[in-house]
């Protein structure tokens, strides 16, 4: 349920509502609006009527049923946007932002090099992996802490925020202890102690769609996040699998409008993982701007065919700095 505050509501009002909401058991989640506050009041669905009383509370204009499974994703529980703050980058509002840098971390020059390429080309926040969540048990598993660390120091280096994936739910404090933002990969987005557990920490999640998941299924893994008190979630998107085998998965571009419609939240799409390939990084990057999405996330290598993961799909730094080029021109047109 959502209780709409009335725009002249005082913060006394505001906080009697509060405390009534979670005396009849349920958990509030207030958000603040440029012109009013509304209260996403949360918690078991069954004896949710009780929650119609709030109207006759002082402040309180009136109390909405939110019909959707997901509330506190839902566009209704806020008023405008939700802009994510990653270190000093903010995601979600006019500008838009590029993530960059390799798939993993495979040493100290590698990532320093990645992170010099992805500034010198205009990008805002640095990725590397530390854990890889890898489809062969034989294949290059991630350096863990020891990544964590050279992600850190090429950070400070850089002043460049970091976003690296946390496959563990054990792991999220020793990854939140060096990053600026937490990847929950397409492979873990129903894992729900993992969410739970990002859901606790005080940094922003980047949250990516499955392979296998649908609109709303993503935006109900959102939710597992956003109810256990984390409100930072950006939604990526990052290709499907459907019958087509030419690219590595189908870049589901109408999920970023769709989403813009069904969710407050920041959506941002990965074209790297979409395509499989470089050759597709470019195009898929032009339609992710001109479809709306509010930033990208692409996978740049200082040496793909060196790379230990996905060089096959990352961008040789004259290929990311053209992308970027492309980038600035297609913005400035569609400010047009
Ligand atoms: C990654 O970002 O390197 C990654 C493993 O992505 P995804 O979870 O989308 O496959
Ligand atoms: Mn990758």
């Amino acid at each position: 349920m959502i209780i709409v505050m009335k725009n002249q509501a005082t913060e006394k009002q505001i906080e009697d509502v509060i405390h009534w909401i979670e005396s009849v058991g349920y958990k509030a989640h207030p958000s603040i609006g440029v012109e009013r506050t509304v209260i996403g009041a949360v918690g078991d669905n069954r004896d949710k009527e009780i929650l119609k009383y709030a109207e006759s509370l002082p402040g309180v204009e009136k109390t909405m049923p939110i019909l959707k499974p997901y509330k506190l994703a839902s566009r209704e529980s806020h008023e405008g946007n939700t802009v994510v703050s990653v270190g000093s980058i903010k995601i979600g509002g006019p500008e838009f932002v590029v993530i960059a840098g390799p798939c993993a971390i495979e040493s100290e020059e590698q990532l320093l090099e990645s992170a010099y390429v992805a500034k010198k080309g205009g990008a805002q926040v640095l990725r590397g992996g530390a854990y890889k969540p890898r489809t062969s048990p034989y294949s290059f598993q991630g350096m863990e802490e020891e990544g964590l660390k050279i992600l850190n120091q090429v950070s400070a280096r850089t002043s460049l925020p970091t976003v690296t994936e946390v496959v563990n739910p054990a792991d999220v404090n020793i990854v939140e202890s060096y990053a600026d933002m937490l990847q929950i990969g397409a492979r873990n987005v129903q894992n729900f102690a993992l969410l739970k557990e990002v859901g606790r920490s005080q940094k922003p999640v980047l949250l990516k769609r499955g392979m296998m998941t649908t609109i709303e299924e993503l935006l109900m893994s959102a939710e597992y996040i956003l109810s256990a008190g984390n409100s930072q979630v950006i939604l990526c998107e990052r290709g499907i699998r459907t019958f087509e085998t030419a690219t590595r998965n189908t870049l589901d571009l109408s999920a970023v409008p769709v989403l813009k419609s069904l969710t407050h939240l920041p959506v941002i799409v990965d074209p790297s993982h979409a395509a499989g390939h470089w050759r597709y990084v470019i195009p898929l990057s032009r339609a992710a701007v001109a479809v709306g999405a509010d930033g990208l996330i692409v996978e740049v290598h200082p040496e793909p065919e060196k790379a230990v993961s996905d060089g096959m799909q990352s961008l040789k730094p004259e290929k990311f700095y053209q992308l970027m080029d492309e980038l600035r021109a297609i913005n400035t047109a569609m400010r047009h």
